[in-house]
């Protein structure tokens, strides 16, 4: 099985290292044809003003959007979570809006810029995952439809999924975790032979905006 990582820009290189560490196969995204054969898509952290002028660029934004609407999982990891969001507060429109949520760019004031901080994440487990944020977004609203798998100690919602698609404010991939990494190759595995009861759910057009 591969699965893609984007990499126009930013920490991709830390994804595919962590899926090597879980023996998944990443494969450099640059390319509409980089997507060829893939079962699963990862969006990584870095610029995301940059990588969404790349993604333009390169003509990867209706690939990339055919291949979430066949049903194949993504993650999205800090700039990764703000592509993927349906509203970015204050800001730009949004770049893949795949995912029914609210982001603010860059929520944490100056003295906590970059920070660490151990977070539950229940369906990866009681052992709480290290999350490093760096400029992180928050995310400030959810649509019905997502779950909010992890909040911070103050209630600020920090990892989110709907449907086939995982988004983080904070790094994983930058500290070894691979249990992020891990439930996308599972869920990629079903979508790329659904078998019995794992059948295939097209994630729907957007319509509506995240509510608070
Ligand atoms: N601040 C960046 C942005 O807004 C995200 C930072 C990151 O990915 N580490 O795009």
């Amino acid at each position: 099985m591969r699965i893609g990582v984007l990499a126009v820009q930013g920490a991709f290189a830390e994804h595919v290292s962590t899926l090597a560490s879980i023996g998944v196969e990443g494969v450099e995204v640059r390319l509409p044809s980089d997507l060829v054969g893939v079962s699963g898509l990862i969006l990584p952290g870095g610029e995301s003003t940059t990588m969404r002028l790349l993604i333009d660029r390169w003509g990867l934004r209706d690939p990339i959007l055919d291949l979430a609407r066949s049903g194949a999982p993504f993650l999205g990891t800090c700039a990764g979570m703000i592509l993927l969001a349906t509203t970015i507060a204050d800001g730009d429109p949004p770049v893949l809006g795949l995912l029914d949520m609210r982001v603010r760019r860059n929520a944490f004031g100056r003295q906590l810029d970059s920070f660490e901080a151990d977070i539950v994440v229940p369906i990866l487990g009681d052992a709480p995952v290290h999350g490093v944020f760096i400029r992180a977004p928050i995310v400030e609203a959810v649509g019905p439809g997502v779950d909010v798998l992890s909040r911070l100690d103050d209630g600020r919602i920090v990892a989110v999924r709907e449907r086939n698609v995982l988004a983080t404010a904070f790094h994983p991939e930058l500290v070894g975790e691979a249990r992020f990494h891990r439930l996308l190759a599972t869920m990629a595995a079903a979508h790329a032979d659904p078998g019995e009861g794992a059948g295939r759910r097209p994630h729907p057009t957007r319509r509506g905006r995240a509510e608070d």
